[in-house]
């Protein structure tokens, strides 16, 4: 049960913010709390990553008489969802490709097709610009570990006819500018986009019966009598919220709730960026613009080059007890990214990094995600596992669609891929374990980092 009154404990850090915009960009986009006073609302959503806008949208769209509050502790476009490598996954991923279950595997692929679909909608019908991009994906291999890897995910497209290319050393390099990765599978239907751009479009185009109140951390979380009621905290002032349900979006922040408590491990991954490529820098790069490569072996970096001419790193993993990293360790990671870069592009050893950051996600040890009515009135959908943009939307579009008392199809796939995270051991065994873990994964996955 949701304990009577709950104290959040640990709010999302103040973390140098990602470099997929200037920061002076990152400001609220929502009303602001300046008053003391209860405001009533039908529903609640608690998160606005790409889960809690979903789940926002539809709620509203399903029950356009009912008032809807999205409220993030954080100006949108802040958090993981802002922070990530901008790649929308249509197939099934990472730990996801452990299953030999074709139906698991095509479902996955359904669900993530449509969230595709939905965000597709949305950027055209409101005019998103964030460089929306249906390019596809590249998964790349350096050695004989990412080759298996990669023969695992053929494997995979095979099992639910998915078409693919296989592409060798020299036609790799001619997209990406080098010879570093002996080849790699593009797969058609994954779309790149900035993600600051486009959860903050999403953000702004809400219908109207969604009130956002984004920079104001839920700071306190009580059952009540009938329904529930959120402290929030706004520039030193409060506001109280009373609702009759709520849909907490927050990931690897659940636990702070007092709901999966020790079912998520929140991780920490990090991005590097360089600054635009002049002329001369994109003669001796010799790629193209506008696309995308992840490891074959999750363990492994990945790659991106957007339409402005940046490079984007992305690799390390660590784990998160209080959700972020102190900004003195960035510094470290910043020049892992620079040998992982270096090692590409030694042509490039000059271009300096514009920005590195780390961002929190949630993770859970059996590799499963959430998703349903945790308890009466509450529901959840986290552990995306790494991959969420896609599956943090269609996600957050069923739960409101199961919280509004539909049944259909697509539920049905939710549900059957979706499962309980298993239990953690208590700190400080789980932050020894799981860095233990890491470390050997890091190892096991040198040549392909
Ligand atoms: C560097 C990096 C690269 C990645 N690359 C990709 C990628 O290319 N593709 C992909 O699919 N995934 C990627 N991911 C993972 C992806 O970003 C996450 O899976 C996704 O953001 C999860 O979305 P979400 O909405 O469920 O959670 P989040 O984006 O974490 O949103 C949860 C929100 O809850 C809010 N919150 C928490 N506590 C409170 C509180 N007390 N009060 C109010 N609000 C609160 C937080 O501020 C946050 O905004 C990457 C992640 C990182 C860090």
């Amino acid at each position: 049960m949701v304990h009577k009154t709950k104290d959040i404990h640990h709010l999302p850090p103040d973390d140098t913010p990602s470099g997929w915009v200037d920061p002076s960009e990152l400001s609220t986009i929502g009303s602001r709390a300046h008053h003391d006073r209860v405001t009533l609302f039908d529903w609640t959503v608690v998160g606005a990553g790409f889960t809690g806008l979903a789940a926002a949208r539809r709620l509203a769209e399903l029950n356009p008489n009912d008032t809807v509050a999205l409220i993030d502790a954080k100006p949108v476009g802040w958090g993981a969802s802002g922070r990530n490598s901008g790649f929308i996954i249509d197939l099934p991923h990472k730990f996801d490709l452990d299953s030999d279950d074709a139906d698991r595997l095509s479902a996955i692929m359904r669900l993530n097709s449509q969230a595709i679909t939905d965000l597709e909608g949305h950027v055209k019908a409101t005019g998103i610009e964030c460089g929306w991009s249906p390019v596809g994906k590249l998964q790349g291999a350096v050695r004989e570990r990412g080759t298996g890897k990669m023969r695992t995910f053929v494997k995979a497209l095979e099992k639910i006819g998915q078409p693919y290319t296989k592409l060798d050393r020299a036609q790799v390099a001619q997209i990406i500018g080098t010879d570093y990765y002996a080849g790699a599978i593009h797969t058609p239907g994954c779309v790149l986009m900035n993600p600051v751009r486009l959860t903050r479009g999403l953000a702004r185009s809400l219908p109207k019966n969604v009130t956002l109140f984004d920079g104001c951390p839920v700071v306190r979380f009580e059952r009540e009598s009938r329904g529930f009621g959120l402290t929030l905290r706004s520039r030193g002032t409060t506001l109280e919220i009373s609702t009759s349900s709520v849909l907490m979006c927050t990931n690897a922040f659940t636990p702070e709730f007092g709901l999966l408590k020790n079912r998520i491990v929140p991780v920490i991954t990090f991005a590097s960026m360089t600054r635009p490529l002049s002329d001369s820098e994109m003669e001796a790069y010799g790629g193209q613009l506008d696309w995308g490569l992840t490891p074959a072996d999750p363990g492994g970096t990945t790659l991106r080059m957007t339409q402005d001419r940046r490079l984007l790193v992305r690799n390390q993993y660590d784990y998160a007890g209080h959700y972020g990293v102190q900004d003195r360790s960035l510094e470290g990671v910043r020049q892992k990214h620079r040998g992982a870069f270096d090692k590409r592009y030694p042509q490039l050893k000059k271009v300096p990094f514009d920005s590195t950051w780390g961002g929190v996600c949630g993770l859970s040890r059996n590799h499963v995600s959430y998703f349903g009515e945790i308890e009466s009135d509450v529901w959840n959908s986290s552990c995306h596992n790494g991959v969420g943009v896609a599956r943090g939307t269609i996600s957050g579009r069923l739960l409101a669609e199961a919280a509004s008392g539909q049944s259909s199809p697509m539920l049905q796939d939710m549900f059957a891929v979706s499962n309980t995270p298993s239990l953690n051991p208590p700190d400080p065994f789980l932050g020894l374990g799981v860095r233990a873990r890491l470390k050997l994964a890091a190892w096991e996955s040198k040549e392909e980092i």
